[in-house]
């Protein structure tokens, strides 16, 4: 049986496109069965001038899994994780996804090491060494951005040879994929994306996007759901699969912004983070068959 059943531990948003929300409907759009823990519960996400909410802790978690587990609910193909706030409750993760291998061997663990961002840590900086030395070890695919895989790695990076040498670095500490999903190197206008399977003959494939002039909330998440699903359809085809992942965003971060000027839109989402939330719903399309806007060249 065709296994397509992800278990995916992220923030939940009440209103608004980041964690949770941000990953669950582009995998059920793509055939997937999502099954989501909100590692915390926000009325929107931190971008916004406040938020009020729960954040869910380690024996929380465990009970909730203790649940599906009593029913035997814990068949899964994909683990995927993303922002966790807590040492404890990613310890509680790494137990999760050891029952999680002990039913299925092949499942697959996606990790986004959500740690930070342009040089600053916006989560505990003890998570690091959990990420370094517990999760990443056990994880298939990654995601970290460039500051996440400069502290995971220990290399700085200021050029693309840095970028190798810390690819290299992290497929040493375990994932056969790792995707670096945004790099910012002499040239800030555009965005460098970098990923490499392990053993693979042609290593590395590059892309180079513009970067529009804008922020955006959830993209991170966004992406780490779409190389999921398509990293399933073309298991050896890292090129392909982000691709089709990078392609995805760009369309839907057009609709995106041009939403947030349309004249409906200004006059009934007040602040500019409430227009600035992604169109996912409104795009079922693009996620479903996005068309081939960025292509990848392999080095
Ligand atoms: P995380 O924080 O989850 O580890 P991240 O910080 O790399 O991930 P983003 O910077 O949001 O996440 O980037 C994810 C993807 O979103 C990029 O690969 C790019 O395709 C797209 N993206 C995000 N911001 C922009 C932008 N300003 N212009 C163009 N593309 C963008
Ligand atoms: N989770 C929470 C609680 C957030 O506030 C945000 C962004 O503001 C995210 C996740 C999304 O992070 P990213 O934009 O890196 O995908
Ligand atoms: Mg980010």
């Amino acid at each position: 049986m065709d296994l397509k059943r992800v278990l995916s531990i992220q923030s939940h948003v009440v209103s608004g496109y980041v964690g949770n929300k941000a990953a669950t409907f582009p995998l059920q759009v793509l055939g997937f069965d999502v099954d989501a823990i909100n590692s915390v519960q926000l009325s929107n996400h931190t971008g916004y001038k406040s938020h009020k909410g729960q954040i869910l802790n380690d024996s929380e978690l465990k009970n909730i899994f203790d649940g599906l587990k009593l029913n035997n609910l814990d068949r899964y193909s994909h683990l995927l994780t993303g922002y966790c706030r807590s040492e404890s409750f990613l310890l509680e993760i790494a137990s999760v996804l050891k029952h999680l291998k002990s039913i299925n061997q092949q499942l697959i663990y996606v990790c986004d090491p959500v740690m930070g961002d342009q040089g600053t840590f916006y989560v505990p900086q003890a998570l690091l060494p959990i990420y370094k030395d517990i999760l990443i070890p056990l994880a298939d695919i990654i995601t970290p951005n460039q500051f996440e895989a400069e502290q995971l790695s220990g290399i700085k990076i200021f050029n693309e040879r840095d970028a190798f040498m810390a690819m290299r670095m992290l497929h040493n500490i375990g994932p056969s994929i790792v995707i670096i999903t945004s790099l910012c190197l002499e040239n800030c206008s555009k965005l460098i994306i970098m990923g490499s399977m392990k053993g693979s003959p042609s290593e590395y494939v590059r892309f180079e996007i513009d970067k529009l002039d804008a922020f955006f909330h959830g993209t991170g998440d966004l992406f780490a759901s779409l190389l999921l699903a398509w990293l399933y359809k073309f298991p050896e085809n890292v090129k392909i699969a982000c691709e089709k992942t990078l392609s995805t965003i760009n369309m839907l971060l057009a609709k995106t912004i041009e939403h947030s000027i349309s004249p409906d839109s200004c006059k009934y989402e007040v602040p500019l983070s409430a227009r600035m939330e992604l169109r996912l719903v409104q795009n079922l399309t693009i996620i479903l068959d996005p068309p081939e806007i960025c292509k990848g060249e392999l080095v």
